[in-house]
């Protein structure tokens, strides 16, 4: 019994269960079934079933594993995890130092001391460090920039100095270069085009940006295509300084001279080893000649403190920047070019690294063919103490409570991976080189991968593959917050009425299931999700949290963590919970909980944005082309102010979305009818149904993969090719919509249709099955 149930929703669960009656005989009758009444009934049903046993069990394996996950609930310790925090980010440990090998082999020693298989997987990978950094003002004034991060006296692990990677960004190219500096705001593709309407040009310029709103690398990608020589990014106080609170060391902000480390590699074509892609870089592997690398930056890029950056900022004249593009420092905010003049003269050593991915098994007593992962990354750009090691330590309880629970006679039917990444920081280079390797192996095996990385406080967020939408939540529903004391899902959905608006909140008051976010990049799922189709999930608390002024700094350590984030550990201990009670139920299910009606549901939101985005597109387009001809551009022209009327541009053709809304209907019937059999099953299914199920995001990749970037093989989810991190969902056509290459939208929206249509004949042979049972 879950505690959860109120009068009012057992009330609805039995209405429900009356509409879904209905709706079977309707269905035979042959009627038409309206999309809302579809989606509505069937999401309640799963939901409702649940409280009673949970999905995919039968009543007494649910009773089972109930009482199996409550004993591993109350294991995780905060005590251990502040002392695993401590231990492993005592030391810097980035890819290549001594301390990150020594941390990989010391989880290796726990795990063995706890009695579970585990040991170290080695690749070798491309990791650029600095030879030589200078960044100088030449003019109008001279200016040597620090480029150094200073040792606090009350921070006990900041003066390691002789083991701290220097301030950098990894993947940058080398290079020497002088030139006029120009104010790109956050450097995005809108930045540039409201840049050439102020007449400005950052052709051979080098272009000062600040951090935020798209992902660092996208910054010397999208500057470089605009001709810019050079790429300075640094932190505004604006973003992660003193407006938003005290500076560290007496609060959690960045000081003047904290500087945000991270790798620009240019992801959204491939992570991991630049020199392998597509295949594991093991020592036979055969690598790419550095002339044909496509993932470093085209050029030279450095990262900056905001202490370095005034200099630059106040010598910098021409056009006042428009609103928007003010920071957060007491200077006025000019767009140049110049007068401002900065030499920049980068040198890495282009060396290739050993990586020491920690794998720990435990194999399945029933299904050992049927793998369950789960990955946290170990490495750090410096102590890392809330990035990774603030989600690796939890990951670590997690594996310590199912190792106490194997002492105590608990057997999973599945095999389950615990995996500890090494060289997450600079491009996802241990998940994705060991997934590469063991590419065939995963496609045939993969359950589920689930991620965490850094974890802070507040409400749980989950985003992933939206066939774990409605399990998600049903571990949300057994996890307590350990501030409120009430279940993560319900101070979850509080929080998301509390905040939302109009539709939204009228949405979270009567959808069962909360909405989970789709993936992009960032993190260690990307090659599960997007190159492999693993259905993934990303997991995580935060959102009362200290913000992030310590992130890839050697700031983010065990004192700044102690200090200012999760200082009892108590929802590193919540973390640990739903991480592993995620892990126990995959692993012990009767039937893989995969739920598609909110997947259908979902696809058609995507489907409505989509054709929105089109119509929308269009107008935006027709408007501005007829204020061009009616001379509004003419009339507001400031005689005294450079401004550049934008030009007429052809008219978007009409799109035919016709065979994506076809497909989205055809599988939202398919994921009804699924449901609708399962029940009729009465939950239970022969394993024949489970290897349909686990090939359910398999059929949503297609092997040629996105335009441009054939790694990405997911047709649903992808990390936006301007965004970075940024989610695009149904890239394909997305992107060509935005990227006005409306001749590729037939063919992409061909391609989604055709695997929609795939998903849903899955789902029929699925329910198929189930029926003739
Ligand atoms: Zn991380």
């Amino acid at each position: 019994m879950r505690g959860y149930e109120s009068p009012m929703r057992s009330y609805n669960n039995r209405i429900m269960r009356q509409a879904l009656i209905l709706l079977r005989n309707m269905r035979k009758q042959g009627a038409v079934v309206p999309f809302a009444l579809l989606s509505a009934v069937a999401l309640s049903v799963g939901a409702a079933e649940s409280i009673h046993t949970l999905r995919g069990y039968s009543s007494q394996s649910s009773a089972t594993e109930v009482e199996w996950e409550r004993k591993f609930r109350k294991i995780p310790e905060p005590e251990r995890l502040r002392e695993n925090m401590r231990r492993l980010s005592a030391r810097p440990h980035h890819v290549g130092s001594p301390y990150d090998k020594d941390n990989a082999e010391w989880i290796v020693a726990q795990m063995k001391s706890w009695g579970l298989d585990a040991r170290i997987e080695t690749f070798d990978t491309l990791f650029p460090t600095p030879k030589e950094r200078v960044m100088e003002l030449v003019a109008p004034v001279k200016y040597t920039a620090k480029l150094q991060e200073p040792a606090l006296a009350i921070d006990p692990t900041s003066n390691q100095k002789s083991e701290q990677l220097p301030t950098y960004n990894a993947y940058s190219i080398d290079g020497d270069v002088t030139a006029p500096v120009v104010y790109v705001n956050y450097g995005s593709p809108a930045d540039y085009e409201q840049l050439e309407r102020m007449g400005v040009s950052v052709s051979g310029a080098i272009v000062l940006a600040r951090y935020g709103l798209t992902w660092r690398g996208i910054k010397p990608k999208v500057a470089a295509e605009h001709g810019a020589i050079g790429c300075l990014i640094y932190s505004d106080p604006h973003e992660d300084g003193y407006r938003h609170g005290d500076i560290y060391p007496n609060g959690p902000m960045r000081p003047p001279f904290g500087v945000q480390r991270g790798s620009v590699m240019d992801m959204p074509v491939y992570p991991g080893d630049p020199q392998t892609p597509g295949v594991g870089a093991t020592p036979d592997a055969k690598k790419l000649p550095m002339s044909e690398v496509k993932t470093l930056t085209k050029i030279p890029v450095m990262p900056i403190s905001y202490e370095d950056a005034e200099p630059l900022l106040k010598n910098l004249s021409g056009e006042l920047v428009p609103e928007a593009w003010r920071g957060g420092l007491p200077l006025t905010y000019h767009v140049g070019p110049g007068p401002a003049k900065v030499h920049l003269r980068l040198q890495f050593n282009f060396d290739r690294k050993p990586l020491y991915d920690v794998i720990v098994k435990i194999p399945g007593s029933k299904y050992p063919d049927q793998w369950v992962i789960r990955g946290n990354h170990h490495d750090g750009w410096v102590n890392g103490a809330g990035d990774p090691v603030s989600g690796a330590s939890p990951e670590m309880e997690e594996a310590r409570g199912l190792a106490e629970l194997l002492k105590q006679g608990w057997k999973p039917d599945r095999t389950i991976i615990y995996c500890f990444w090494d060289g997450e920081e600079p491009g996802l280079l241990g998940s994705t080189e060991w997934a590469e390797t063991h590419a065939e192996e995963l496609k045939q095996h993969a359950v589920a991968y689930i991620n965490s990385d850094g974890n802070g406080r507040g409400f749980f967020r989950a985003e992933g593959s939206h066939s774990l939408e409605n399990f998600t939540n049903g571990v949300m529903k057994d996890i307590e917050d350990p501030e409120t004391k009430m279940t993560v899902w319900k101070r979850a959905r509080l929080a998301g009425i509390s905040k939302g608006a109009g539709d939204r909140k009228a949405e979270l008051k009567a959808r069962p299931d909360l909405r989970i976010g789709a993936l992009g990049s960032g993190s260690d799922y990307t090659v599960f999700i997007d190159h492999l189709g693993v259905a993934s999930l990303n997991i995580g608390y935060g959102g009362e949290d200290a913000g992030g002024g310590q992130y890839h700094s050697i700031y983010d350590d065990f004192y700044w963590y102690t200090h200012f984030e999760d200082t009892d550990f108590a929802y590193g201990k919540a973390l640990a919970q739903t991480g592993g009670t995620i892990m126990m139920r995959l692993a012990d299910c009767d039937v893989l909980p995969f739920q598609f009606t909110n997947l259908a549901d979902t696809i058609h939101t995507y489907l409505g944005e989509l054709k929105k985005l089109s119509i929308d597109q269009r107008a935006a387009i027709k408007e501005r082309n007829s204020e061009i001809e009616d001379g509004v551009y003419v009339a507001l022209a400031d005689p005294k102010k450079k401004m550049v009327p934008p030009g007429k541009e052809p008219l978007p053709p009409y799109l035919n979305f016709a065979p994506l809304e076809n497909a989205s209907d055809e599988l939202t019937r398919a994921a009804a009818g699924y449901e609708a059999a399962l029940t009729s099953a009465g939950g239970q299914a022969s394993a024949s149904v489970n290897a349909k199920l686990l090939r359910s995001e398999r059929v949503l990749t297609d092997s040629e993969g996105l335009p441009n970037r054939p790694w990405f093989e997911n047709l649903i989810y992808a990390p936006g090719f301007y965004t970075g991190y940024g989610v695009k969902t149904i890239p394909g056509v997305r992107e060509a919509i935005e990227q006005k290459r409306w001749i590729e939208v037939d063919h992409q929206i061909a391609r989604v249709a055709k695997a929609l249509q795939s998903e849903a004949d899955l789902l029929d042979e699925a329910a198929k099955e189930l029926g003739g049972k």
